[in-house]
């Protein structure tokens, strides 16, 4: 397909922010395909829907393009100059719309010169598959003379693409193209528009809860249809979304889980899942992305301490005291983050996996038994060791049992406790934050003991000492039936000297202009941000907010705890706990 048509596709989609109107522009884009069968990129249309050039388990190459760069394209290819570009660009936001708006004028002035010579400009665009190739080039050349010939493939670029597909084409290589349609919203046009019915949203959903790549699993769906879908099943390499946990108040655990249920020791270290087949071992981030490589020593005992040929397991890797006794915080794992010296850091920080569950075995798939089932394997086929142990765990028939439990295992420096069900249907939910698994890490009245994940979205220059970084943040939640993120908290305590300026610099790579728009905020920071870092938050009590007005709730006394580096933007506190938050403290 040319890309000129999937511009066409963006803009609509970006002219509405009804979602049915969305999917009914999404499935009659689909109908299409489908009716001319070409599915060569159809893969590559999903991603790129996403605001992605790849699925969300791979990663692109980064194309190290800076925006200097692109006024430079966008100059000598328009001749309009770089002043004037910059001052357009301060007045859009953002690259894309500065290009479309210099080049469309662009245009109609050559237009008028040129009609009746030679009819109305046309633009040649490109196949989507052959953009794919040069994005590739670019992000591949290096070295001394790069930059013209990055600067070359650019401006070829330019030439062959109207002004439209300009913007959609810069915003991609920028990394800020987001249509403003969620994956739930594609997965409902995918639905209609290749089987005629939105029921079948679930199958496709399910498909991708275990096989997180949206493209992979549309081009199943066109060429082979839903039944083919509906046999998509969890896979050794390929890592499926995590389940995770919701939040009730203490005293509701039991009524919601039904005693007796077990209760877990939650520890505060890094998530992994663990794909082992025969001498490979792959691990699996929370944001899905393969980290074996941080952790050679955890591959090795995996290896050697796993009584099987193939399995998935998963677990919290926890960084640990040399004599593999104490388990220490989160921050110290943190230094595994490294690419180089792993070995060296690798001794420095010694780890433990603590396992808690049980995906496959074998050639069994075992998401759908009961939780009960998943450990009793999980036991079986593991030799513990100082380095490879299973999370401690008891089960509780009360809540004063459960206090018990909650009491020692804070006393043992872990982060509370999770409470996971036992009954027939304690299943896997891949992907899902249901209600099969309930995290508890306060208890107190009064004081909010639980944290909250937000994602920075802007900041304000500070005074005083901390003029020349940012001084207060502004922090979003999330709120994934319509893909945006909402204001939520100023907060600016917390932040050593030292991190207020590490952060102030890390933060530069995701300045925009202008507020994007899947923010919802109504405050006017300095400076705005593409959200992407998250950061964990503690406060006195969430309090009803007139100054957040779209969420309707804030923080009190927020306090910055760390840096949460495992978490992407979507992983962060949701509206609905923030109102259960609200509602139980
Ligand atoms: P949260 O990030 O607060 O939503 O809590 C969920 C995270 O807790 C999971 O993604 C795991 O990394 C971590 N965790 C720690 N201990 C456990 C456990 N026993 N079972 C499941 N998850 C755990």
């Amino acid at each position: 397909m040319k890309f000129s048509k999937l511009a066409h596709l963006f803009s609509q989609l970006e002219s509405t922010t009804k979602r049915l109107e969305m999917i009914d522009i999404l499935s009659n884009f689909f109908k299409k395909i489908k009716k001319n069968k070409y599915y060569d990129d159809l893969d590559k249309i999903i991603y790129l829907l996403q605001g992605q050039l790849v699925s969300n388990i791979k990663q692109f190459p980064k194309m190290g393009i800076a925006e200097k760069m692109l006024i430079e394209a966008l100059s000598v290819h328009s001749g309009i100059n770089k002043n004037k570009i910059k001052e357009v660009l301060i007045k859009k936001g953002d690259v894309g719309a500065a290009a479309e708006l210099i080049l469309s004028k662009k245009k109609q002035q050559t237009s008028l010169i040129d009609f009746g010579k030679s009819g109305p400009i046309e633009y040649p665009s490109l196949e989507i598959t052959d953009l794919y190739s040069e994005l590739i080039k670019i992000a591949k050349t290096e070295g001394s003379g790069s930059h013209d010939i990055k600067l070359g493939i650019l401006r070829g670029l330019m030439g062959k693409f109207s002004p439209l597909e300009n913007k959609y084409l810069l915003r991609i290589i920028t990394s800020t193209l987001r249509v403003g349609v969620s994956t739930q919203t594609i997965i409902d046009g995918l639905a209609i528009g290749f089987t005629g019915s939105k029921e079948n949203r679930e199958i496709i959903e399910r498909a991708f809860n275990l096989h997180p790549d949206l493209g992979d699993v549309t081009l199943i769906l066109a060429e082979e249809g839903i039944d083919e879908v509906n046999k998509i099943e969890i896979s050794y390499g390929t890592p499926i979304r995590m389940m995770l946990a919701s939040r009730v108040p203490y005293s509701e655990i039991i009524t919601k889980l039904g005693a007796p249920f077990t209760a877990e020791h939650k520890l505060d270290g890094e998530r992994l899942q663990i794909h082992k087949q025969n001498d490979k071992i792959q691990l699996f981030s929370r944001r899905l992305l393969d980290i074996s490589e941080q952790y050679p020593d955890v591959c090795e005992t995996i290896r050697e301490n796993i009584m099987c040929n193939n399995v998935i397991i998963e677990g919290e890797v926890v960084a640990m005291d040399p004599f593999y006794e104490k388990m220490r915080p989160f921050q110290v794992l943190s230094k595994r983050r490294r690419i180089h010296d792993i070995e060296n850091i690798a001794k420095e920080v010694p780890v433990c996996v603590f396992l808690f569950d049980l995906l496959k075995y074998e050639e069994e798939s075992y998401i759908d038994k009961s939780f009960l089932e998943r450990r009793k394997k999980l036991e079986e086929i593991l030799v513990e060791r100082d380095d490879l142990r299973l999370v401690k765990s008891i089960t509780i028939n009360s809540t004063e049992e459960l206090l018990d439990f909650f009491n020692k295992a804070r006393k043992e420096g872990t982060e509370g406790i999770m409470a996971k069900s036992i009954k027939e249907n304690s299943v896997y939910q891949a992907g899902n934050r249901g209600f099969i698994w309930i995290k508890l890490k306060g208890l107190e009245g009064g004081k909010l003991k639980d944290s909250v994940d937000v994602v920075i979205i802007g900041a304000l220059y500070g005074k005083g000492r901390r003029t020349g970084v940012f001084g207060t943040y502004i922090g979003a939640v999330y709120d994934p039936e319509n893909d945006v993120f909402i204001a939520f908290t100023r907060f600016f305590s917390g932040l050593t000297d030292e991190l207020s300026e590490s952060l102030t610099k890390d933060m530069k790579q995701y300045e925009v202009k202008k507020k994007p728009n899947y923010v919802i905020c109504n405050e006017n920071p300095n400076v705005w941000f593409k959200p992407e870092v998250v950061i964990e938050i503690i406060g006195d009590e969430i309090t009803v907010s007139e100054k957040f007005s779209s969420l309707g709730y804030s923080m009190r006394f927020p306090v910055f705890q760390r840096l949460r580096p495992e978490k992407g933007p979507r992983d962060v506190t949701t509206i609905r706990e923030i109102k259960e938050l609200y509602e139980t403290q």
